[in-house]
This record gives structure tokens, sequence and C-alpha cells, in this order.
């Protein structure tokens, strides 16, 4: 069989899908890596279960307990996956019907929500961030006929910020018997009292996404948790894999929830968002820098004149952001990880010296 048969064997959909452009998939050489939001310096870990010619729990108890006394919910309400990404999935899989059923998202936003939707055969309806990027609660409202899940991202990535809990609320009240509302809470650990967990007893068609791949320096493990109520967390035990974590998976995540392992993660946070504040006034004092947006997150977004010129130059040099220009409403645009202290300043470094060559030019 050619590839072209072979191509035309596949579904409609995935036929015509762009894949999601992660970081490392968009690829680069560099050695000063600040474009996926990871934890700059990796946290060691010893394997303590050898029992590896046995199938894994599907949920593994000592991960759920510990989860769900983290996130102050009971244990019927935590379920734990492979990833945020596959809890986005998940959703998207339990709640819509393939052809029938929408996703709504409001750009600019995470990139997975509509790649899966896609991927699915599920609609992805876009609904436009106001110019300050909170909800376009009106414009939402006239569209959700036939929507059955909304994602939302609070903070957002790439913008940095937290969205209005009153807005929120209100999108609560508006998609009641209606919708699932999915909140993102990726990067919550860098902003604990935004979370809306405590609501879950108030709304139940509210799901949140948390992950280990940000604040917990654990992207490599591939590890998240879907937070709801337990007759949504029994929907999706029925889609998810049989045995979604692998035995070190479950392993290395509960000694990352130990308390030792939630004091560490608190202590990187507080250092993350040291480094944060030195690099938002570095790049607040840069010529050509138009504007820094404020962050509740491990990364902030800035943009700037000569915006590609400066993405390649830093390129070239090892030094890898993440363009965020070709987003809607994002022109101009790059965001930043933050990283050590020491990769932090070498961007700065970088990027004064770009600005005083751009500026003699
Ligand atoms: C990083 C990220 C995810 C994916 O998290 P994983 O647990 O690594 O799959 C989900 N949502 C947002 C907003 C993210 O930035």
């Amino acid at each position: 069989m050619s590839s072209k048969s072979i191509e035309a064997l596949a579904r409609e959909n995935v036929r015509q899908l762009t894949p999601y452009q992660s970081a490392r998939r968009l690829g680069g050489k560099g050695d000063v890596w600040l474009n996926a939001n990871e934890y700059p310096t990796a946290v060691p870990f010893e394997l303590t279960q050898q029992t590896l010619n046995r199938y894994p729990e599907c949920q593994p108890e000592a991960v759920i307990t510990r989860y769900a006394a983290y996130a102050g919910l009971n244990k019927d309400q935590v379920l734990v996956n492979r990833g945020a990404d596959e809890g986005i999935e998940l959703v998207v899989r339990a709640f819509c019907e393939p052809g029938q059923d929408a996703i709504m998202i409001c750009p600019p936003t995470y990139g997975m929500y509509s790649v899966s939707a896609e991927t699915i055969g599920v609609e992805c309806r876009k609904v436009p961030a106001l110019a300050n990027w909170q909800l376009d609660l009106p414009a939402m409202q006239a569209q959700l006929d036939g929507v059955k899940v909304v994602f939302v991202c609070s903070p957002n990535n790439p913008t940095g910020q937290v969205i209005n809990p009153e807005d929120l609320k209100s999108l609560l009240e508006m998609t009641r018997d209606r919708a699932i509302v999915v909140a993102d809470e990726a990067y919550i650990e860098f902003c604990p009292q935004a979370t809306l967990t405590s609501w879950l007893k108030d709304y139940p068609h509210l799901v949140v996404l948390r992950t280990l791949s940000k604040a917990f320096a654990l992207a490599g493990l591939r590890c998240g948790f879907t937070l709801a109520n337990k007759p949504v967390i029994d929907l999706l035990l029925k889609v998810i894999a049989p045995y979604p974590l692998s035995t070190p998976v479950a392993d290395i995540a509960a000694q990352a929830l130990s308390e030792a392992g939630l004091t560490a993660m608190r202590g990187r946070v507080a250092e993350i968002l040291r480094n944060r504040r030195e690099l938002v006034s570095a790049l607040q004092a840069l010529p050509g820098v138009e504007q820094v947006y404020p962050s509740d997150t491990n990364y902030v977004l800035f943009k700037l004149s000569e915006c590609s010129v400066v993405f390649k130059s830093l390129w070239d040099q090892g030094i890898i952001l993440r363009d965020q220009s070709k987003q809607p409403g994002l022109g101009g645009c790059l965001r930043i990880t933050i990283g050590t202290e020491a990769e932090c300043q070498r961007v700065v470094a970088a990027l004064y010296a770009l600005s005083a060559s751009i500026t003699a030019e």
C-alpha cells in the first residue's frame, strides 16, 4: 500500500489535524531551556517498588490519599492520570458526542483543548477573550448551544493572569445543567489562593485539572489529577485506560506528595517567585520592551518590537523561549519560563546586548 492510500484510510479529522506544537516538538539546540514552563533543575528520586512483573493499581491508593489531603478533598473526588493532558482528553471523550457536541475555549489559551477535541471529532468553538484576557461572558452565553464542555485556564497559559472569580461564578451559573466547566489549574501552586477546589461543593459540573509537571518539577513523570464530584469521576473512570500510570510513576508521585515533598515544592515556588520578580524588573527596564504582563505563574509574557528578530537571535545563541506572536491578540509577544537565577541573568544579558545592537543599526 502506498503512503497516499494509507493516508486515505485515516479519519477525515485526523487527516486535517495540525498536531500540538509542543516545546519538545519545536526542537532547538540550547543550553537555556525556557520554553516549556518546566522547573529548571531535576529533583532526585529513588524507586521503592520493584514489582514490575505485576500490573499496577488503576488508581494507586497512596497517590490518591495524599493528593486528596493536599487538595482538601475527599478521595472519591480525585482521579490520577497521565498528566493534565490526559484529563483534558478524558473529559472530552466522556462528555462530547463526536460530530454533534462542541467544546468552548477562550483564546489566547493552552493549545491542547482544541487538539484533543479535533482528534476526537468534536467541534471547538472559540470565543476570544477580552482585551484584558478576561472572559467575554455575553459572547460565551450567546454561543453556548451544543457546548458540552467549557475550558478555562486559570491562571491562563500563556498570558499568566488568574481569571476573575466573579466571572467564573457567572460562567458556572450560566452552564448549570447544560455543560461541564473545566478549570485548568496547571500553575495553581504559584497562586494557591486562587484555586476553585472549594467550589466543588456548590457546582456538580465543575472539574479542576492539576499536574505534577510544573511546581512539582516532574514534567517527565507524566502525572496529573482531575478533581470533581464523584458522579463526574465515576464517568471518567469508565473511559480511562485500565492501567493509566506505571508502577514507577505512582511510586515517585507518592513520594512527591509526602510532607517532605510538599515542603520542597513550596520552597521551589518561593524561589521561582523571587526569580520572577528580578526578571520582570529587568525586562521592564529593557529598551524595546513595550509591555511586561503581570504573571501569577512560573512564566512571563512580554511584548517587544522586533519580536521575531529577538526570538531567532536568542534561539541561535542557545536560549530557547516560546514565540507566542502567532496566537490571536499576542502579536509581538514572547513567553519566558522562569529558570534558575543564572538562566534569568543570561537571558537578560543577551536581551540587553541585542537591544544595544538593534538600536545601533
Ligand atoms: C503544562 C500544561 C498542561 C499539561 O500538563 P501535563 O500534566 O504535563 O500534561 C495542561 N494545561 C496547561 C495550561 C499547561 O500549561
